[in-house]
């Protein structure tokens, strides 16, 4: 929840408030252009208006849960009547929201196509996104564009039965293929692929946390 105690001196005064502990990772800037903006001086978001319209509170309550370290909120009001996530792209294409503080903010999204779910990059681990996800028809692949900082992948793949990839990084010219079983730099450990489980009742969340 946001502390309204460390709201950010620049935001515009009304209800609605970033506070200090922002970590200027961009995500709420971006699904709410125009309201919310960075701060030249220290980068942390704040309300350059207040929401004006519907369409503009829908943002904020956008901004609220896509935020991974809870900075957007409201003076009195917790929650948005309906969930702001995940929010239908068009064309099969969902972002997820909640995005992690373990991968930097960083926008996740569900591409239901052809009888394949893909994850695309991973939100933190909540049944906000569990429940929806798994009305959409769950996962198959969880498909990681980058290999540090996935935040709860494993464990979305491990609930719903899903493989996970690595979008393959382009070799650079003149650089050498590494030899097999070669250490991964840093030493983080390698994301195996999974079978999905054979029935879809093993499909439940096991904790209540989010
Ligand atoms: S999503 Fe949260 S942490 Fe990221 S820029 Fe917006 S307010 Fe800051």
């Amino acid at each position: 929840m946001a502390r309204i105690q460390d709201r950010h001196p620049a935001g515009a005064p009304g209800p609605w408030f970033v506070d200090d502990r922002c970590i200027d990772c961009d995500a709420a800037r971006h699904v709410a252009p125009g309201l919310i903006e960075r701060n030249p001086g220290d980068g942390v978001s704040y309300f350059v208006r207040q929401p004006a319209t519907p369409e503009e509170v829908e943002m904020a309550w956008r901004a609220v849960e896509v935020c991974p370290t809870r900075s957007v909120g409201h003076v009195e009001l917790r929650r948005p009547g309906k969930p702001a996530f995940p929010q239908d792209l068009g064309d099969g294409v969902f972002r997820l929201g909640h995005n992690s503080r373990d991968s930097f903010g960083a926008h996740s999204y569900l591409v239901v196509r052809d009888g394949v779910n893909l994850m695309v990059d991973s939100p933190r681990w909540t049944r906000d996104v569990v429940e929806p996800v798994s009305s959409l028809g769950g996962i198959d692949v969880v498909l990681l564009t980058h290999r540090d900082d996935v935040a709860d992948a494993d464990r979305y793949a491990e609930h719903f039965g899903a493989q996970v990839r690595l979008e393959p990084r382009p070799r650079r010219p003149g650089v050498p293929r590494p030899p097999r079983g070669a250490r991964r730099p840093h030493g983080r450990p390698r994301l195996t692929a999974r079978r999905r489980p054979a029935a879809p009742s093993q499909r439940r969340l096991r904790t209540g946390s989010g």
